[in-house]
């Protein structure tokens, strides 16, 4: 029969890879905690219309990129782009809109995109994410871009910039979109067709077009951020001097408007220095119309969403230092038929925390010390009647290429604690 292939855009993460995403995810939850978030689990798939209205459907993510389907009664159903629009739902349905302001909530979630292929962009991929639900002020702001800036940190992640923007509110949007519009009709025929289309809709979004033809005419529109309203400006400058205060460093972008249509005022990314268009690592800002666009009462709510792949992508080419796989602490090879003893005193080390393997295979004592020689064990030892008789092993230090005589007892206590030392 013919092999069967994983779907293009998709990738298996194998060990020893799957070590670093381990890091990297209990790191993001450690760092998280310290915040005060709570993590949240949502489902793959929600129904279509939540990403309609909660992504925007004059996004790329909502016109060109989403997975859709008719379930077998005939729902429309998609496998969600990204977290925040099933989060908000989550929210609402879940009455968390009466818990003590401000709500926070981070996860951890594929998502899926029908998108070109290219480095660091796939069908499926990870994203961690943070919302934060009931607080206006731009602290929060400040604050949702320490945690990612002191999670970089602790990755040893470096050489990523921050840039910032505001897009405003629907006051001052509505009015500089008069604005864009007059720029842009003149040269409204050399637009790409979907910004044409965005013209009248949404024309914000054309700002955020990555076509050739739309670029060098983008570059020349009026900014948003030049013509915002006092509320607006005011917030914005809080935000900077809330990111001053926490040391953190910035650039102001007046280019980013961000892929969603959901975002106000803030809106930020964190972009790698050497990654080209790929190199967006997290992106997000505040969404304080969203929760009302989704059927609940107006509430703030402001969050961002890092691509895990490119983070790692990242962190490898920085060589940034990732731990392996946990190296195995003890191989108990058996002798004769002593292996039901072997495989029971091996149990027992598991239950202690220690990680130890025996013979699965029926191999010969030989094979048995190849195999633990290839697999880096720290330890080993050979259990036969006479170490069962005299209740003592023999504990062969693979590192040191030393050998101890000790009880059973004394070899648990070791073990115990070199692995402890290991973590
Ligand atoms: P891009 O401009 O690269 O298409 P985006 O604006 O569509 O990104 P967001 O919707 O903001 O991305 O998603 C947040 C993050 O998720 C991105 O910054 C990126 O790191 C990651 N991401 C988005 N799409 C993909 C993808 N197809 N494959 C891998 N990672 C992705
Ligand atoms: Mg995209």
């Amino acid at each position: 029969m013919s092999k069967i292939s994983a779907p293009k855009g998709t990738r298996d993460i194998l060990p020893p890879e799957t070590a670093a995403w381990q890091h990297a995810e209990k790191v993001f939850a450690d760092v998280c905690s310290r915040y005060g978030y709570q993590e949240i689990r949502i489902p793959t798939f929600e129904q279509t219309e939540l990403f309609q209205r909660g992504v925007g459907d004059t996004t790329d993510v909502v016109q060109k990129e989403m997975y859709t389907f008719d379930d077998k009664g005939g729902r429309s159903m998609t496998l969600r782009p990204e977290g925040t629009a099933g989060v908000v739902r989550s929210y609402l349905e879940n009455g968390m809109a009466s818990l003590p302001s401000p709500v926070r909530l981070f996860y951890n979630i594929t998502a899926f995109r029908y998108e070109k292929m290219q480095k660091g962009r796939y069908r499926e991929f990870h994203q961690f994410g943070c919302e934060v639900f009931g607080s206006e002020g731009p602290i929060v702001d400040a604050e949702l871009v320490s945690l990612l800036d002191l999670y970089f940190r602790e990755l040893g992640l470096k050489e990523t910039s921050l840039r910032i923007n505001s897009i405003g509110c629907p006051v001052c949007r509505a009015e500089y979109n008069q604005k864009l519009k007059d720029y842009l009709a003149p040269h409204l025929d050399a637009l790409c067709e979907t910004c044409q289309s965005r013209y009248d809709r949404n024309p914000l979004r054309i700002i955020d077009c990555k076509e050739t033809s739309c670029k060098p005419i983008v570059r020349e529109a009026p900014a948003l951020l030049d013509n915002l309203c006092p509320e607006c400006q005011t917030h914005f400058d809080g935000f900077c001097k809330h990111l001053e205060e926490l040391e953190i460093n910035y650039t102001i972008d007046k280019g980013i408007v961000r892929g969603l249509d959901y975002y106000t005022r803030t809106v930020f990314e964190f972009v790698s220095e050497h990654v080209g268009t790929q190199g967006t690592i997290c992106g997000g800002g505040r969404y304080d119309g969203l929760v009302e666009q989704v059927g609940g009462q107006p509430t703030p709510g402001i969050g961002f969403a890092l691509g895990v792949e490119r983070l790692l992508m990242e962190l490898e080419q920085q060589q940034a230092a990732m731990p392996g796989p946990a190296r195995p602490s003890i191989y108990i090879a058996a002798l004769g038929d002593a292996g039901d003893q072997a495989r029971k005193w091996t149990w027992k080390l598991r239950s202690l925390g220690i990680r130890a393997e025996t013979d699965l295979m029926g191999r010969s004592l030989k094979a048995q010390m190849k195999y633990a020689g290839k697999q880096s064990f720290r330890f080993s030892t050979v259990i036969g009647d006479d170490e069962i008789t005299a209740g003592k092993i023999r504990l062969k230090d693979m590192n040191e290429h030393s050998e101890s005589e000790v009880s059973f007892e004394q070899a648990e206590a070791l073990l115990a604690d070199h692995q402890k030392q290991q973590g």
